[in-house]
């Protein structure tokens, strides 16, 4: 979906002005562009958003998966999304290894990879 969504972006932008250098060529009247502008413009944007929208989900999708990695490296234990930062805090634990802040029921260290058994 969100490679769909930045080619359709691209698209839209490219036809909007695609069609209105067509327009104008074709009518021979630089106040043609004038009538046409409130269109191509807002195409123009549209086409803008969606790239951008398109590439934000690229973004959510890269986030979700280190996400994932993370909670198989430490254990599904790990991870409780309501929880506040305070009770993390009370949860952790240092590495053996490199003394780096970790979950407390963390079998590895999710800095240096160390075993914590
Ligand atoms: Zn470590």
């Amino acid at each position: 979906m969100d490679k769909f969504l930045e080619i359709a972006g691209i698209l839209t932008v490219l036809l909007a002005l695609l069609a209105a250098l067509i327009i104008v060529g074709s009518s021979g009247n630089a106040t043609t562009l004038l009538f046409i502008l409130p269109w191509v413009v807002t195409s123009v944007i549209g086409g803008v958003v969606l790239a951008a929208f398109g590439s934000m989900l690229t973004q959510l999708k890269a986030i979700r998966i280190a996400v994932e990695t993370q909670v198989l490296r430490n254990g599904a234990a790990s991870y409780r999304p309501n929880e506040t930062s305070s009770t993390l805090l009370a949860h952790m634990k240092k590495c053996r290894e490199c003394a780096s802040p970790i979950r407390a029921d963390a079998n590895v260290c999710s800095y240096c990879g160390a075993k914590q058994t």
